[in-house]
């Protein structure tokens, strides 16, 4: 049987939900950005009508102020935005129960075996549509495939640019349809495979289709190959509603190979353990509020140790936020004698896309910079990028690189 997802993507969603608020305007350029004053305010959102301008996301605020001088520029509201993405799950959800929220403003839907609920593919988009904007009053785009790849295409590349912002790919029409296509609107292409890309002459993702799969795989791996599916159609995806896939939290933890007293030294691993939980919390996405540290004492005979948490007046996944927490904790706590295993945990998780704003241009860069410095150590190993300080001998970094499964207590 074809499965039936849909991906729903709001329309120019921060500039969207300004408009809603407040309809005088309805029909003038609106720009969702930081502060046009200062420098470094960029655009986060801007509607059609400011668009037209040759206004763009991420654009700087002074810039796009000169390109239309008389736009409304509005600061944002992150939490009304929140607010309205967590109202279009609760409307997707009457739909379906499988519904996986990609960022803060597109959802997959699996709308499998729903039909003679919702009729075709089609009908079923374009119900959800007009609930959508009658509901939040922002302007949904429904991408329809038989997995989440052919309905982000069908999405980003057709259904944005019809009015009635509903298109359908599938396995009989997708060859077709996206082959001629320049292959820089394959899902998975930035500018950098792009280059890439063109210097093989491969210009269209027809192109790239025709390669043999074993030619991507041997030249870039897993990105390559997965590429190669890309160009096909072909996604093994599933969509896990947000529902049961709850993250009670995420932790590292360490047994010590020999007994550790020196405070230095027992810091410099507790940045090591800190980074890790933060780099899986990272790859989830996630952030978290709630710090907890353990430490067990090295003495069988007298167990000493204990576990402590704290609360973060916001949630973060940014290890040098969370680092002095635990070193307050253990700082509070530690009795002075040896210790022999420690552990770190982030719970209280909920979305990275949710970060309040009024961190967002710092905050969002630290976790940026983060994600990027675990990119690089999934690449090259987790010794290629590290901290200053995993080079004194406290460290068990450098140790436990070449240790299969390290110890986990
Ligand atoms: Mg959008």
């Amino acid at each position: 049987m074809h499965k039936i997802i849909l991906l729903a993507d709001m329309e120019s969603f921060y500039a969207s939900v300004e408009i809603a608020r407040n309809p005088s305007l309805q029909g003038k350029p609106v720009v969702v950005c930081g502060d046009p004053q200062q420098r470094r305010g960029i655009v986060l959102a801007a509607n059609r009508e400011a668009k037209a301008y040759g206004i763009e996301t991420a654009m700087g605020a002074w810039e796009c102020k000169s390109l239309c001088p008389h736009a409304v520029f509005i600061r944002p509201h992150m939490q009304e935005y929140i607010n309205v993405s967590l109202q279009m799950t609760e409307i997707f959800q009457r739909f379906t129960d499988r519904v996986a929220p990609y960022s803060i403003d597109e959802q997959f839907l699996d709308m499998t075996g729903c039909e003679n609920l919702f009729g075709t593919p089609q009908e079923m988009a374009l119900r959800i549509n007009k609930e959508i904007q009658k509901e939040t009053g922002v302007r949904c785009r429904i991408g329809i495939g038989e997995n989440p790849l052919q309905a982000k295409m069908a999405c980003d590349r057709f259904a944005k640019k019809n009015p009635q912002g509903v298109f359908q790919l599938n396995c009989e029409n997708y060859a077709f349809l996206t082959w001629p296509l320049p292959i820089r609107d394959l899902f998975g292409v930035g500018f950098r495979m792009e280059r890439n890309l063109h210097r093989m002459a491969v210009k269209t993702i027809g192109c790239l289709a025709a390669l043999p799969r074993e030619k991507m795989k041997s030249r870039w791996g897993i990105n390559g190959e997965v590429l190669w599916l890309n160009s096909h159609g072909i996604d093994y995806s599933n969509i896990h509603s947000c529902s049961t896939e709850k993250h009670k939290g995420v932790g590292h933890s360490m047994t010590l190979p020999r007994d550790y007293n020196h405070k230095g030294k027992i810091e410099v691993v507790l940045l090591e353990i800190t980074e890790e939980v933060c780099r899986r919390a990272r790859g989830l996405k996630k952030i978290g509020q709630v710090v907890n540290l353990y430490c067990r004492g090295a003495d069988f005979n007298n167990p000493t140790g204990f576990s402590r948490q704290k609360k973060l007046a916001e949630p973060t996944a940014v290890t040098m936020d969370i680092y002095p927490v635990v070193l307050k904790l253990f700082d509070i706590h530690w009795n002075r004698l040896p210790v022999r295993a420690l552990g770190v945990s982030l719970s209280g998780l909920i979305e990275d896309q949710y970060i309040q704003l009024s961190l967002l241009e710092d905050k969002e860069k630290k976790i940026q910079l983060g994600r990027a410095m675990d990119e690089v150590r999934e690449r090259f190993g987790i010794t290629s990028l590290f901290r200053a300080s995993s080079l004194t001998s406290g460290s068990q970094l450098f140790d436990r690189a070449h240790k299969i499964g390290g110890h986990e207590a």
